[in-house]
């Protein structure tokens, strides 16, 4: 049992948080000792926008989906707080019609901000609904027409906003500490938030989809929680807003404001909080010093008449010029990282347990599977049993079926016909039920999350099985440890050679405490000493932990030296089935592989015109 309560990114963020809160005091206080009441006002309300883009960063940064529709929730927290907070003798005379729940409130800013965080809560789950079946740019457009649809009920419910008239008389209670506060809370929320166990499962859903569902992650929870959490962030900011300036409308949460948050937050780098908050200060800067120069200014004897929208027009020539640049912004996926152990320093991994804690009882039944594509029988009606306990190798020419095989053996591909029982009940078929259920996976194509550092990467899969972070943490170092890759623990993966890839891909598998083991050509593109080593591993796994190992192999000698039972597919059927000593002599799979063999090079032959 590892005694640490935090795993280390927990330590890392809260010195990532610390530094940035403190940069934010020092403005802060500076400002307040030096500034003038304009510049106070304009670090206030910078703190406030903090708020709206560490929300916004929570949402995008760390699901990859770029949000237009957080203003709305900016609005919702501003008209929420204006309503509850507003003194009743305005409200009588601006809000005459007030429906009676909403009428003689006149709460504290405290209680309304306790009110706009329920108020979040709800519309938050129930908005962010639509993005459990939406990705890419079809999520990215279903926040555009949430924007659209809360600023249309912003504007058609006069009673209750004054429509498109300002909403005004909101007493002004927030100043330069009450904004400040909040702001640093959002950094620290944020920051926490990307290293949490959500946070790591969004973002490792956002790198490769179908890689986290092997690792049983589905992307549903993460991806609801980071739209709630972002929504009552923004909803805070938008409750501060409207203490802060006291009268606002429903265009001043629109799509001027969408813009203006979005483009801080991808100057700065959507990837990070570090980026976010540079970017909320960046940006800022050139917003006060371009509007300025909006009324019209001279230069060089020249008189530049008033150009109003310069601010916005200057934001997107600065997000079009970073971008150019810096397509992730200025400072991408990178944090301060502080505080980070490197390499030589980890925390010392626990030995390996010597008895695996899940249950290696069980085996995998395929029944009558068959799966098709457009006409082509890719697994044509085979029936198998897989042993927890044995090496299986899948063999068969280029085409045969193995990997649809290996992906509806992994819940990754539904049958067109036929069951797989992976020995749990398993309600809904999904690569990440399969996953929970103890079948873990590599894939022919390498699916780690490129972004995310090599503990990072393993520690997402850990997450399933372990209670705590920091337990995942110490499982994950465990596992990069016996694939020789623990003193990279703190390496961004995309910066790994090929064969080192490969290996941290079976550490995340492994990292599942699987029954069964699933690999699709595991030694493909490493060379002799890596695949030695590989075979090595691989026998010391199954020697430790007595899973059952399936793998699919090329390199014969690889699958002759490890596997103690052997199956050969060709056209989607099983061909034959035996030990390995067997398997080399059978006509079938001869003829098979010199089937193959005797096409292709007629196939060339044609094809050179012969
Ligand atoms: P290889 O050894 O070259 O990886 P394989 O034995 O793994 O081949 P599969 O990848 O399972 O073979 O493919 C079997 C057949 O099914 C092939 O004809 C392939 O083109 C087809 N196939 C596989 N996946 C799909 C898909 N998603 N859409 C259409 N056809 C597919």
């Amino acid at each position: 049992m590892n005694a640490r309560i935090l795993p280390g990114s927990f330590r890392t963020a809260a010195f990532d948080s610390l530094a940035m809160i403190a940069v934010l005091v020092v403005i802060a206080v500076l400002v307040a000792a030096f500034g003038s009441n304009g510049m106070q006002r304009v670090v206030t309300g910078a703190a406030i926008t903090l708020t709206a883009v560490m929300g916004l960063q929570v949402f995008c940064g760390n699901t990859g989906i770029v949000s237009f529709g957080h203003s709305a929730f900016v609005g919702i927290g501003a008209y929420v707080t204006g309503i509850l907070t507003l003194p009743l003798a305005v409200q009588k005379t601006a809000l005459g019609q007030l429906p009676a729940f909403l009428a003689g409130w006149e709460l504290s800013l405290h209680a309304a901000l306790i009110a706009v965080i329920l108020v979040l809560l709800v519309m938050g789950f129930l908005s962010g609904l639509p993005l459990l079946r939406l990705n890419g740019s079809g999520a990215a457009i279903m926040t555009l027409a949430f924007l659209i649809i809360i600023y249309t009920c912003l504007v058609a419910t006069r009673d209750i906003t004054r429509g498109a008239q300002p909403f005004y008389g909101v007493p002004r209670n927030v100043g330069l500490w009450g904004a400040v506060a909040l702001g640093a809370a959002s950094i620290a929320v944020a920051r926490f938030w990307r290293d949490s166990r959500q946070g790591l499962s969004a973002r490792a859903c956002a790198e490769d989809e179908r890689g986290a569902n092997a690792a049983g992650i589905d992307q549903r929870g993460p991806r609801i929680s980071a739209w709630v959490l972002s929504a009552v962030l923004c909803g805070l900011a938008g409750g501060m807003k409207a203490q802060f300036i006291g009268a606002f409308s429903p265009a001043d949460f629109y799509f001027s404001l969408s813009f203006t948050l979005l483009a801080m937050l991808i100057v700065g780098g959507m990837g990070s909080v570090l980026g976010a908050f540079s970017g909320v200060i960046l940006t800022t800067l050139i917003i006060e010093i371009v509007r300025r120069f909006e009324g019209g200014f001279e230069a060089f004897g020249l008189k530049i008449p008033a150009m109003f929208g310069l601010t916005e027009g200057a934001l997107a020539i600065a997000m079009l010029l970073v971008i150019l640049r810096r397509p992730s912004g200025l400072f991408g996926a990178r944090e301060l990282f502080l505080g980070r152990p490197q390499d030589p320093a980890l925390p010392p991994a626990t030995p390996a347990p010597a008895a695996r804690p899940r249950e290696v009882e069980g085996e995998i039944v395929v029944k009558d599977l068959h799966r098709h594509y457009a006409g082509v029988a890719a697994v044509d009606g085979i029936d198998l049993r897989f042993d927890a306990r044995q090496i299986t190798g899948i063999i068969g020419p280029n085409g045969a079926g193995k990997t649809t095989l290996l992906n509806l053996i992994s819940g990754d591909a539904i049958p067109s016909q036929g069951s797989v029982s992976p020995g749990v009940p398993i309600s809904a078929h999904s690569a990440c039920a399969f996953a929970r259920a103890g079948i873990a996976r590599t894939f022919q194509n390498l699916r780690i999350f490129p972004s995310m550092t090599l503990l990072e990467n393993v520690m997402v899969a850990a997450l399933t099985v372990e209670p705590t972070l920091a337990a995942a943490e110490a499982a994950a170092l465990r596992e990069l440890d016996r694939m020789g890759l623990r003193a990279d623990a703190s390496r961004i993966a995309s910066t790994l050679a090929y064969g080192p890839r490969r290996r941290l891909e079976i550490a995340r598998a492994l990292a599942l405490k699987p029954r069964f083991l699933l690999l699709d050509e595991p030694a493909a593109g490493m060379n002799a000493v890596e695949t030695a080593e590989l075979v090595a591993i691989l026998s010391q796994v199954r020697a430790e932990r007595g899973i059952g190992i399936i793998l699919i192999e090329h390199d014969m000698r690889l699958v002759m030296t490890l596997c103690e039972r052997i199956i050969v597919v060709a056209r989607g059927r099983v061909i034959a089935d035996g030990v390995p000593a067997d398997i080399q002599s059978d006509p079938a799979v001869i003829e098979a592989y010199l089937g193959s063999r005797r096409k292709r090079k007629t196939q060339e032959i044609q094809q050179q015109g012969v």
